[in-house]
């Protein structure tokens, strides 16, 4: 199943999206209350995926084409922070040597968080900020949506914690995050971290998943690898973060961008008013914005 946030009739609702991803069915047709994207994924059965496909299947005259809504990101206002993951992926790891820390490929995972205002969906415009930074950046992620709260979790029961699967982009200011020797701020601007179009449900995408990753800048293909290439898989992240810290349902989690971004080049190529930014993850679907 394929689940996302819209803007319809005037108000946000949560539907279900046809394989295709030509159509749309409100999820409060078959729920008969209206909830959001949190809410949904807080009270998800497992039992819902096979009864919402008949559900809908069997009464086409429900859905909507999907160009008559508008997307929005599919989990437009979290309850925490998105949690993200640096480096890991070798070739970035050693594309960012030296520029951003002196280590190279990390022991451990590295964590840093992305507050919500950062949340835009696709089509959406990603601002530059010109007055604080220079060096905005594109990171194409897979991102996890976690399903339920849960802490010390073993690897091989992380899939059990997951609720799908979405694109974001980790947008960041490079020379903020070299000047505050610190991530969080240069990864925290409004506007700098597209997500969508929208949430694939882990029963269409069983672990492991082996997905091609893309990012294009006008229509250049600035980043390109498989999510079998991370160094610390889902399951591994899931579990080490896990330890003594409650995951909970609508926790979003980014697992990391492979090499290309921006600052890899040299001299570094920038994010500058006018560009189209695409990350595409196979299985998953497209996340457009342009840059204002
Ligand atoms: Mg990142």
């Amino acid at each position: 199943m394929i689940y996302a946030t819209i803007y319809y009739n005037g108000k946000q609702e949560i539907c279900s999206v046809d394989p295709e991803g030509n159509r749309v069915f409100l999820l409060s047709e078959f729920l008969d209350s209206e909830k959001n994207m949190n809410e949904f994924i807080e009270e998800y059965n497992d039992e819902w995926t096979d009864q919402i496909a008949f559900f809908f299947g069997t009464r086409p005259n429900l859905s909507i084409p999907l160009d008559e809504v508008k997307l929005l990101a599919p989990i437009p206002n979290p309850k925490r922070n998105l949690i993200c993951v640096g480096k890991n992926f070798v070739a970035h790891a050693d594309e960012l040597d030296s520029k951003i820390f002196s280590d190279n490929v990390p022991k451990h995972p590295i964590y840093f968080t992305k507050p919500d205002h950062t949340i835009i969906a696709t089509g959406e415009d990603i601002l530059l900020h010109e007055n604080i930074t220079k060096e905005v950046d594109y990171e194409v992620e897979l991102a996890v949506v976690i399903g339920k709260n849960g802490s010390d979790i073993p690897a091989e029961k992380a899939e059990e914690y997951i609720f799908g699967y979405t694109i974001a982009n980790d947008i960041s200011a490079r020379d903020l995050q070299n000047r505050h020797e610190q991530w969080y701020k240069g990864k925290s601007l409004k506007t700098h971290c597209p997500m969508g179009p929208w949430i694939i449900h882990k029963s269409m995408l069983p672990l492991p998943l082996s997905l091609e990753l893309k990012c294009y800048v006008n229509n250049e293909l600035r980043q390109h690898a498989n999510t079998k290439d991370m160094v610390f898989d889902i399951p591994a992240l899931i579990s080490d973060l896990s330890r003594g810290f409650e995951l909970k349902a609508g926790d979003i989690l980014l697992t990391g961008t492979p090499a290309g971004v921006g600052m890899g080049f040299d001299p570094p190529r920038y994010l500058k008013s006018g560009d189209e930014v695409i990350c595409q993850i196979e299985k998953i679907g497209v996340l457009s914005n342009k840059v204002k």
